[in-house]
């Protein structure tokens, strides 16, 4: 009896925790306001106080690219080696047409060993112009998003399928997809993630080859070569529609759960006082 009724009080304080935390998020976007006794204003103003992360370093510019590789075959075990040597790889790539129009190759950005990997579509006009992944306004949300997590873009590995920008942003053909995706394939192999999470369909279906809608397939489990995938919306989705965040959040924080963390301390109501 009071195993059980331990059980339901742990459960009833994880679903308030995840409710807190949402509604935290929300609050930070500027979309919903919280009228609050002075007690707990001075609390919220503490929240606001708490040091915000430090934006992510950049990595050097991408050289201009000197040599042309061959398209890779997709094999079942992809090489392992530094993402510093893949970056310097795809610096070199010109195996499809999108080395002719891109400024810069983006190979992604993030730690060695990262718990989390972040796989979007393809670099848009500003990450094309910094070599950097998600840097525009949808990358400012992803950034958000991170740190509403408890984590910092400094320990999480963000890429995309492709490399390269394709002009005036259009999605990604099939073709450009099957010719970039070994190095994609190297970086997982390389970097090793204990979980992966795909933004948008493109990802999704880029990476795990399915045809599945990624309304359907968001917020579920997959598996890519024994990693758990959670499959969520694309940042830039996100912007034009707001009520797909309460499933990305909701998303995230499984994502949050599978690797054994919790969002901060300050969205804890067992830690604050
Ligand atoms: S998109 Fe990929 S395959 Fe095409 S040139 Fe860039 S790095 Fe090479």
């Amino acid at each position: 009896m009071m195993v059980h009724a331990q059980n339901d009080f742990d459960r009833l304080q994880a679903l308030w925790h995840d409710f807190r935390a949402y509604l935290e998020y929300e609050r930070e976007e500027g979309r919903i306001r919280i009228l609050v006794a002075d007690k707990t204003r001075q609390r919220l103003q503490d929240w606001s106080a708490s040091p915000q992360p430090r934006k992510p370093s950049r990595t050097p510019a991408n050289p201009a690219p000197k040599i042309s590789l061959p398209a890779m075959a997709s094999s079942e075990k992809a090489e392992v080696v530094s993402v510093d040597q893949i970056a310097r790889d795809i610096a070199g790539c010109i195996a499809c047409d999108l080395a002719r129009t891109r400024t810069r190759t983006v190979p992604g950005h993030g730690p060695q060993r990262p718990q989390l990997m972040f796989i979007g579509e393809a670099p848009g006009e500003e990450e094309d112009r910094q070599g950097l992944p998600f840097v525009g306004r949808s990358g400012a949300l992803l950034t958000r998003m991170i740190q509403r997590l408890g984590l910092s873009r400094e320990e999480v590995f963000i890429a995309n399928i492709l490399k390269c920008r394709p002009p005036g942003n259009r999605k990604p053909t099939s073709t450009e997809q099957q010719t970039c995706r070994p190095f994609l394939e190297r970086q997982i192999a390389t970097l090793s993630p204990a979980v992966l999470v795909t933004l948008g369909g493109t990802a999704l279906q880029g990476l795990l080859q399915i045809e599945t809608p990624i309304s359907r397939a968001r917020g579920v489990w997959h598996t890519y070569r024994g990693i758990p995938v959670m499959p969520t919306y694309h940042p830039s989705y996100l912007l034009r529609n707001l009520n797909a965040r309460f499933d990305t959040w909701n998303d995230m924080l499984q994502v949050l759960d599978r690797i054994g963390r919790r969002p901060p301390p300050q969205n804890n109501p067992g830690t604050t006082s």
